[in-house]
């Protein structure tokens, strides 16, 4: 009847428009660099060290400035690029960029971390390293400065890979932090073989501590087990004051979220950056990291 039809027509309407941005998607990412330059947009969000107040590092986080669609969030294009098989393309850009704008970020005289996110296809792709390697040389960031950002699905794909892979990453002295965590399987397996150095609670939990106190037990269980095995422990999606106290309690290491900061566009963060009370000049802090 009518009401079939009216459904099917949605249904195919829905299709032609998904069919449609992969095509864009396919176009944009063939296009090389110059037109990536200008269509995929980085946003940074920092992450603030909850002791000291600092910031200290930076999660890089993609848009796409789309020319008529307007700003894209990384849910509506991501899986039709993966899909595509081009992240690594993506990817490719992205750490790139990522490296040349961080190089040069310092807060408070100290250099910040920037952290990229890789799916699963890019971790385990042939390139990565060589890519790798070349965005280090090219912005002159310590690979010490760079964290990558794999979440346990991620690393579930190809298992043994996956941890060739990241200990090949960890030899190069990049950092490796387990995103999302909490949301995935295997964590405990995959923290005794992982060469991680941070673990990202997953916004789940963050959003839940205050008031679910057996939520509240694991979170600060888990950063007991992190702390343990020499993990720092970054909890995300943090929008309000109570929530951090209750995070700083646990003894999470650094929180990121709207409570700080949106994820900003270059200039903008650069600005917000800038416009920073200069903590070390307080008498709060205390043998803060200095290199
Ligand atoms: P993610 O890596 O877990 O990034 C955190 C997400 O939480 C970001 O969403 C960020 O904007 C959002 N967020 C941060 N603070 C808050 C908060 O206080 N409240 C709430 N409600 N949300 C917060 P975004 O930017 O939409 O990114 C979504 C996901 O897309 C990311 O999740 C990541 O998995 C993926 N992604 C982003 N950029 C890239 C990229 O360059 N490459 C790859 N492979 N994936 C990316
Ligand atoms: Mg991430
Ligand atoms: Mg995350
Ligand atoms: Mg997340």
């Amino acid at each position: 009847g009518g009401g079939v039809s009216v459904y099917d027509s949605e249904v195919d309407a829905r299709h032609r428009e998904r069919a449609g941005l992969a095509d864009e998607v396919r176009r944009l990412l063939r296009a090389g660099h110059g037109r990536m330059a200008r269509e995929v947009v980085l946003h940074y969000q920092p992450q603030v060290d909850l002791v000291s107040g600092r910031v200290v590092g930076v999660e890089a986080l993609v848009r796409w400035q789309h020319p008529v669609r307007g700003l894209l969030p990384p849910l509506v294009f991501l899986p039709l690029v993966e899909e595509l098989g081009l992240m690594q393309l993506l990817t490719d850009h992205v750490l790139r960029r990522a490296a040349v704008e961080a190089a040069s970020w310092r807060h408070d005289g100290v250099p910040l971390r920037i952290s990229v996110n890789v799916s699963a296809s890019c971790l385990t792709h042939p390139d990565l390293l060589p890519l790798v390697d070349e965005a280090l040389a090219h912005s002159g960031l310590a690979p010490g400065r760079l964290v990558l950002e794999v979440t346990e699905t991620t690393l579930m794909a190809d298992p043994d890979l996956a941890l060739a892979v990241t200990h090949a990453l960890t030899r190069r002295g990049v950092q490796l932090s387990i995103d999302d965590y909490g949301t995935g399987y295997s964590s405990l397996a995959y923290l005794t073989d992982l060469p991680a150095t941070e673990l990202k609670l997953d916004r789940a939990f963050t959003v839940r501590v205050l008031g679910e106190p057996r939520t509240a037990d694991i979170v600060e269980a888990t950063v007991a087990l992190a702390h343990r095995l020499g993990l720092r422990v970054v909890a995300e999606g943090v929008e309000d004051e109570a929530t951090r106290a209750v995070l700083r309690g646990f003894d999470v290491d650094e929180s990121q979220g709207y409570l700080h900061a949106r994820p900003l566009a270059p200039g903008d963060f650069t600005r917000w950056l800038a416009a920073l009370p200069c903590p070390a000049r307080t008498a709060e802090v205390v043998g803060a990291e200095t290199g």
